[in-house]
């Protein structure tokens, strides 16, 4: 088995010891690749041990990669055929680059402004599925971090929401770095409580929707985040880094 296979095994049984800690389906977590910084040979290896969800940071490098992965899926021994890959956009975003996300993406985690998200919704090409949003929450209150404060979520929420290229999905938060795991539990617990709120406010207005989604947790804090109720882990390094899971050096 490939090293790659090993480190992605790793993840999943955490991520499974995790949900049955706290009664959940194991299948109720998501786990989403972060191969920011890492080339598309690394994504065709994890592709191999059966990932199919991307998530990347910088749109240069990200539709770079995306076209190398998709050439070297169809020029492959028959391997690429049928294989569905979903990119999850989850770096800042400028205005400039909304259409080239809008025409990339399966999903945009980042979503912080409304502009931006209507900028997401014109530009989203028709004939592709209404593009998944999730909007970025500073749970921390970090003077430094991008995100929307807490109270400023549901109004940004209701006009998402009737955005037609857009499907708002839920929340997703980086919270401050700290191994503290009571402050890590509250940060998570924070957002779940949001998303709460969001589910009981915006239905009323549209039965609808399906707000079903906490991106939530990285390498460093992910066992917190499904505790708490994440959907979706972005996890990089515990996948990607050479310093990860490697027996001896
Ligand atoms: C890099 C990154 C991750 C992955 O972090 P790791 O610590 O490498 O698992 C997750 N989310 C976002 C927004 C990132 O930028």
């Amino acid at each position: 088995m490939s090293l790659m296979s090993h480190k992605l095994q790793a993840v999943h049984a955490s991520i499974q010891a995790a949900a049955a800690a706290v009664s959940r389906r194991p299948d109720s977590v998501a786990l989403l690749a972060v191969s920011k910084t890492f080339g598309p040979e690394m994504v065709l290896e994890a592709i191999a041990a059966g990932q199919r969800a991307f998530g990347e940071n910088y749109l240069q490098e990200a539709l770079a990669k995306m076209a190398a992965v998709e050439l070297a899926l169809q020029s492959g021994p028959g391997a690429g055929a049928g294989v569905l890959l979903e990119w999850h956009f989850i770096g800042p975003i400028q205005s400039n680059k909304t259409r080239a996300i809008a025409e990339h993406f399966d999903w945009v985690h980042t979503v912080d402004r409304e502009k931006i998200a209507q900028r997401l919704s014109q530009q989203r090409p028709p004939q592709l599925a209404p593009l998944n949003i999730c909007l970025q929450v500073n749970i921390s209150g970090e003077a430094s971090k991008s995100g929307l404060a807490p109270p400023e979520v549901l109004d940004v929420a209701r006009a998402i929401a009737e955005l037609p290229g857009l499907k708002l999905r839920g929340l997703m938060a980086i919270p401050e770095p700290t191994e503290d795991q009571q402050k890590q539990h509250a940060a998570f617990r924070q957002t779940r409580e949001l998303l709460t709120q969001l589910q009981s406010e915006l239905t009323k207005q549209r039965p609808g929707l399906q707000l079903d989604t906490l991106s939530m947790g990285m390498s460093a804090d992910m066992v917190a985040a499904i505790e708490e109720g994440a959907t979706i882990v972005r996890v990089g390094s515990a996948i990607f880094d050479r310093r990860f899971g490697r027996q001896g050096h």
